[in-house]
């Protein structure tokens, strides 16, 4: 990833690193934890995105040390604990940390997000919230809680209360279109509130349900 320019900062290089993807993959799939390939997250239907998929997001988001991040669609907790891995890094003191808070609609794999998490021993940075992120966190709250936000499933457009929850001079990322291809795109809201949208590549994710996604339309 690293050659192929997916991965660029050493920050996300050491979170790519650090975090365990085997620790996040059901057994039966354990094999493939390295592989370069999305897996099933149990019998949902739902699944973890590919690790150049989720290097390629977390360069996206230029997350700093200290960030407060929202992700929405926890799945298996794996990007959760990426991105904790570069908002709060496990050699830094903890009075720097930022934190992560990820949302996940579906409840089995929420429980799945909490108990994974807390295994790979990122309890203490990553927030893992039931319920309907398109709301954001918390629900319905106005004004700039979010240095970062991620979405990691396909909805018809960015839900606009995770608009309103992102900081001035903040980036959300999330990929935006159809319910069977998206466009990943970025938008970075500037210190006047002025939000300036970017596309960067074409994708396939699970769609995004919930009030703002394909289920409120
Ligand atoms: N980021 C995850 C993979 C996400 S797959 C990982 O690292 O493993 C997308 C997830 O989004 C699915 O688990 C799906 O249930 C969840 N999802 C879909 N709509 C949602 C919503 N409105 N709020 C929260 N989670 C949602």
């Amino acid at each position: 990833m690293v050659r192929e320019g997916i991965l660029r900062s050493e920050r996300c290089i050491r979170a790519m690193l650090q975090v365990k993807r085997h620790l996040f993959i059901d057994e039966r799939h354990a094999k493939w934890a390295y592989e370069d390939t999305p897996l099933p997250l149990g019998n949902t239907g739902q699944t973890i995105s590919a690790p150049h998929m989720c290097a390629y997001m977390l360069e996206a988001l230029e997350p700093q040390l200290g960030h407060n991040v929202l992700e929405v669609g926890g799945g298996s907790g794996y990007q959760a604990a990426l991105l904790a891995e570069v908002v709060a890094p496990s050699d830094t003191p903890k009075e720097m940390w930022g934190r992560v808070v990820t949302i996940e609609i579906l409840d089995p794999l929420c429980e799945l997000a909490k108990r994974n998490l807390k295994r790979a021993d990122y309890s203490d940075r990553v927030l893992v919230v039931c319920g309907d992120g398109t709301l954001g966190y918390p629900p319905l709250e106005k004004g700039g809680l979010y240095d970062r936000i991620l979405i990691t499933a396909g909805g018809p457009d960015v839900p606009p209360p995770l608009l309103e929850q992102l900081k001035r001079e903040g980036i959300l990322v999330a990929p935006v279109g159809g319910r069977f291809t998206q466009e990943l795109i970025r938008i970075r809201k500037k210190k006047s509130g002025e939000l300036i949208r970017e596309r960067l590549l074409p994708c396939r994710f699970v769609p995004l349900r919930g009030r703002f996604g394909w289920e409120g339309i």
